[in-house]
């Protein structure tokens, strides 16, 4: 793979950034990477793990030459950010983002982006529910999909050169249009993580269960429910708060299922349980056929460790 940019500049350095740094470097896509993170302690750390070229201690210094600054901050920051970093950026160069939610992100970053500089939103699906600096790995971005989501009349050649860059990092590549994104999103990952947060919730709050009973006899599908609502509960509040319509829409459409499938229960319809199952089940089948998850029993993983 050949280089893309000269000089890519990441602001914030959790999970993402980080595993874009090990995903760059593995296959040589940029000359240097600089970084800022906003706690000290944040960019103690990458300079410690050598996580990239160089860490800043201001924004500003950190994108001044940059060819590409890439925003991976928590979707609410992103506005603010922009508003920062906005005047230092170099004539030429593209700002993308890898936020979870394009809508409200592009309408808070594009007014800060000056003529001459180039936006092109984007959106790796990976990701997993640790946080931070030393939480990103080089393989994170392999065979997973990156939204690129481009503003209309955007200039084609930054859409390429960012397009190319994700798939040098080992994504497949698709383009959507904000809106949609953010209606698919909240079907494929938003509702179901606010899911699975509340059936963590419903297993705390279940006074005849203890605690202890909850994670003791802890069954596949809660652990996977576990897994998720473990996420990073700041990264989760921006999601739900900026990507509130389709989130809403997609509720109100499980709340319907949901409430068709308990009268089933309650009324013996074995029939409309084994249709419903058996339909779910095909869709499983279709994304283990795309080579979007394992087929393997219980994702792959091993017997649990003895304690
Ligand atoms: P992360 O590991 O929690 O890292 C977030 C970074 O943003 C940290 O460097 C943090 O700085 C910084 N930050 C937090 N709040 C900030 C603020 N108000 N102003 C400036 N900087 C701030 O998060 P991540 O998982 O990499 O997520 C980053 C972005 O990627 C989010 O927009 C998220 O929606 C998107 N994304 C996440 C996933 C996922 O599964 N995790 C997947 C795809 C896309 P400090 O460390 O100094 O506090």
């Amino acid at each position: 793979m050949t280089q893309i940019y000269n000089r890519v500049a990441l602001i914030g350095l959790g999970l993402i950034a980080s595993s874009m740094c090990h995903a760059m470097r593995r296959a040589g896509l940029a000359g240097e990477i600089v970084g800022y993170a906003r706690s000290a302690e944040t960019r103690a750390i990458a300079r410690e793990i050598n996580l990239c070229d160089h860490v800043y201690d201001s924004a500003v210094d950190a994108v001044k030459d940059a060819d590409l600054v890439v925003l991976c901050v928590p979707v609410g920051a992103m506005g603010a950010v922009a508003a920062e970093i906005g005047p230092a950026l170099k004539p030429g160069a593209t700002v993308s983002d890898v936020g979870s939610v394009k809508r409200t992100v592009i309408d808070a970053v594009a007014p800060h982006i000056p003529q001459g500089v180039h936006f092109v939103p984007a959106h790796p699906l990976a990701g997993t529910e640790h946080s931070g600096p030393r939480s990103g790995f080089a393989e994170l971005f392999d065979n997973r999909f990156c939204i690129i989501v481009p503003a209309e009349g955007s200039d084609r050649a930054a859409v390429g050169r960012v397009s190319d860059l994700w798939r040098g990092m080992g994504s497949n590549v698709d383009e959507m249009d904000p809106d949609h994104h953010d209606l698919v999103l909240a079907v494929t990952s938003h509702t179901p993580h606010l899911i699975a947060y509340t059936m963590v919730g419903v297993a705390d709050d279940l006074s005849r269960v203890t605690d202890s009973e909850v994670i003791k006899y802890s069954a596949a599908g809660f652990r996977d429910f576990t897994r998720i609502a473990a996420s990073d509960p700041t990264m989760w509040r921006d999601v739900f708060l900026n990507n509130k319509d389709a989130t809403l829409e997609i509720l109100g459409r499980f709340t319907e299922e949901l409430f068709a499938l308990q009268r089933a229960i309650r009324q013996g319809d074995g029939d409309h349980l084994f249709d419903y199952f058996t339909h779910t089940r095909a869709i499983r089948r279709s994304i283990v056929e795309a080579g979007q998850d394992t087929d393997a029993p219980n994702f792959g993983r091993g017997p649990a460790k003895p304690k």
